[in-house]
């Protein structure tokens, strides 16, 4: 029993991670690295292929993936993004043209991660929460219709 409970606990916190390294992502307005990510973690692309039809660098996009899967199990972040994916990329960036639309710091789209992740920790943590309980919800829902169907 206390067993499960740890698994269960460790599960929420690896989910958690994982998704709050993809809100990141995609608050700084990195998407280009989102998509090559999932057509590397996902899709089964090399990394050269990924980035290459992204324009993303293939060192960036190997860093990224080596920090999303030091968060999670990989079949578990492979399930997260499947899942997740079209909450991820409906995500509006708040870094843009040079400024931070929160805090009105000028910054450089380079800068965006560090930026957000220092200073809108509480705002990354929303978008991730949001995201978690959006799922939640479309399991519940999926359920309730296997329950209706007949047989
Ligand atoms: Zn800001």
């Amino acid at each position: 029993m206390q067993l499960a409970d740890e698994r269960k606990k460790r599960l929420a916190e690896e989910r958690r991670a994982v998704l709050e390294y993809l809100a990141l992502k995609a608050l700084a307005g990195r998407k280009d690295v989102l998509n090559a990510l999932y057509d590397y973690l996902v899709n089964n692309e090399s990394p050269s292929q990924a980035s290459l039809k992204h324009g993303v660098q293939k060192a960036q996009l190997k860093s990224a993936a080596y920090q999303l899967v030091s968060k999670a199990r990989a079949p578990l972040v492979v399930k997260l993004m499947k899942l997740a994916w079209p909450l991820i990329m409906e995500i509006e960036p708040i870094v843009e043209d040079g400024y931070c639309k929160i805090c009105k710091a000028p910054i450089h789209t380079n800068h965006a991660e560090p930026h957000i992740a220092v200073k809108h920790q509480d705002l990354i943590k929303k978008t991730a929460l949001e995201i978690e309980n959006k799922l939640r919800e479309q399991i519940k829902r999926k359920k309730a219709l296997k329950a209706q169907a007949p047989n």
